[in-house]
């Protein structure tokens, strides 16, 4: 299905996979929603060890399918528009002083061998296209060390205890030393928390989360300057 999908997209008259609209892969309304107003989202009860997490929208509507097609359905070519909301997000979260590292949150190997694809990663290396001219570096870094269940269903502290180190850092540990995480959505934050776990036992630091949408409404912050020290 996946690949018919992508070949689809390559043989007929695009459809905005936002909305319908013949012509485009995504439309500019579409395109101007998904980018929404990139804003810090944190969930509601934060769990221990999540950094700031900026969201370019709420994960409904326009964003929601545009994220589905492109996770779920093999709409890849939807990777860019997601990437530029993304550094969108980035651009107006973090005032950069040094050197960043994009590490995207890393796809279960179940979910990998279903999509046929690493979403996340996709989206994050898109990002580092759009962001041409700034320090980032795509860092795909972090791995998981086991199995975890389908978060889907479990509470924020079962998703916690669900993913507690879960993750590691694959190899030594890279340089400059702070780092980005990038995922789609976040919901508990729990999977950021632990991604994030793996980075700090590592001595890199994470100051900031970006996701292209969020469950949470957003609230006013202050931008993220990169710290130079763990953290
Ligand atoms: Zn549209």
């Amino acid at each position: 299905m996946r690949v018919l999908a992508a070949l689809l997209d390559l043989l007929l008259p695009p459809r905005c996979a936002g909305c319908g609209r013949p012509g485009v892969l995504v439309c500019p309304s579409c395109t101007a929603r998904l980018r929404g107003v990139p804003s810090p989202r944190l969930p509601e009860h934060p769990p221990p060890g999540l950094p700031e997490v900026w969201s370019g929208a709420a994960y409904a509507g326009v964003a929601r399918r545009l994220l589905l097609a492109h996770k779920e359905h093999g709409r890849t070519a939807l990777a860019p528009a997601l990437g530029a909301c993304l550094a969108a997000t980035l651009r107006a979260a973090l005032t950069p002083r040094s050197p960043v590292l994009l590490v995207p949150v890393p796809s279960s190997g179940a979910a990998l061998r279903r999509r046929g694809h690493d979403p996340v990663r996709r989206m994050a290396a898109a990002a580092v296209r759009d962001l041409a001219g700034w320090p980032v570096v795509l860092a795909p870094v972090v791995r998981q060390r086991r199995r975890v269940a389908d978060q889907a269903g479990l509470s924020a502290p079962e998703r916690a205890a669900n993913l507690a180190g879960a993750y590691v850092l694959a190899g030594e540990p890279p340089r400059p030393a702070v780092a980005v995480l990038v995922d789609d959505v976040v919901t508990t934050g729990a999977t950021l928390a632990a991604a994030a776990a793996a980075l700090r036992a590592a001595g890199v630091a994470v100051p900031l989360a970006i996701t292209v949408a969020a469950t949470a409404k957003e609230r006013s912050g202050a931008r993220v300057r990169n710290a130079t020290r763990p953290g």
